[in-house]
């Protein structure tokens, strides 16, 4: 079972389950008010993230999501608080109320290609029988950036888009110097091949690199924080690779050797897996 960390008086943090795909839940104390992030995949998993705050003498005021996918909203209907997301997000949240998650139902948009395999099998998993979810709609949503004021903390919440989910946004703690990244680094996974556009990931790098006083990053299925040398190494990996993309026209092998060379070194499975989803979405 896992267990708060806390990284700081006004912080801390649920780690990630890969086992059925469950991404960090963070919390932001302020003076006045607390801000939770992420709702979690289930009841259960929200549930452990609420009562373990309660140890800590912290409870929400306020849930903010970072985008649609299950894994970060099923456990809403446990968050008794007022909810805040992109409006792209609570769009698509009014979609997944219109779904059914039984294994008849979910067998059948794998099939069809809506659903994939990878989220449907973590979904049977960490719900087990029940089924039964309740996906209350979001009270305030936003459209580019907004800021919560927490007392003595603020947290700019923006959206950032990208390959993953349209509706991806950040969080950016400047006190703390926390930036929280939800998915949006990762590749979308809602496709045949696992993939990442050159567009898509210039103008996110793009619209992240300005955060360059955050010493800790968070990315919600990673099990700890990157550094602010880590983090940076990976956006530089990410933008040459979308660079390198368009230079070579999608050809892996040009891409990765050129990459070796820049960087002096072999690379490793990491990033020949990255250049890989690289090539699947120039195709
Ligand atoms: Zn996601």
């Amino acid at each position: 079972m896992q267990k708060l960390i806390r990284i700081s008086n006004r912080l801390v943090y649920l780690p990630p389950y890969q086992e059925t795909d469950r991404p960090i839940l963070l919390a932001v104390k302020g003076d006045e008010k607390t801000l939770l992030i992420d709702a979690g995949n289930s009841s259960t998993h929200a549930r452990l993230f609420l009562e373990q705050l309660e140890e800590y003498q912290m409870r929400g005021d306020w849930l903010v999501l970072t985008h649609w996918h299950w894994d970060h909203v099923f456990g809403m209907r446990e968050m008794h608080m007022p909810k805040i997301c992109h409006e792209e997000t609570y769009n698509k949240i009014k979609e997944l109320q219109t779904l059914s998650w039984e294994d008849r139902d979910l067998d059948k948009r794998v099939k069809e290609g809506t659903e994939i395999p990878f989220c449907a099998n973590a979904m049977k998993k960490e719900l087990g029988n029940q089924r039964d979810i309740v996906l209350p709609l979001p009270d305030l949503t936003f459209h580019h950036r907004m800021t919560i004021h927490l007392g003595g903390v603020t947290c700019t919440i923006e959206h950032v888009g990208g390959d993953h989910a349209d509706d991806s946004s950040i969080i950016y703690i400047p006190e703390e110097k926390v930036l929280f990244l939800g998915d949006c680094l990762y590749a979308n996974l809602y496709a045949d091949e696992w993939n990442y556009t050159m567009e898509k990931t210039l103008q996110l790098v793009d619209s992240i690199e300005k955060y360059d006083d955050a010493e800790f990053i968070f990315l919600s299925h990673h099990n700890a924080p990157l550094t602010k040398e880590e983090f940076q190494l990976h956006l530089q990996f990410l933008k040459n690779t979308a660079l390198l993309t368009g230079k070579y026209k999608g050809d892996g092998e040009a891409i990765a050797d050129d990459m070796s060379v820049q960087l002096q070194r072999c690379l490793n499975e990491e990033e020949l897996e990255t250049i890989g989803y690289f090539v699947n979405g120039y195709k």
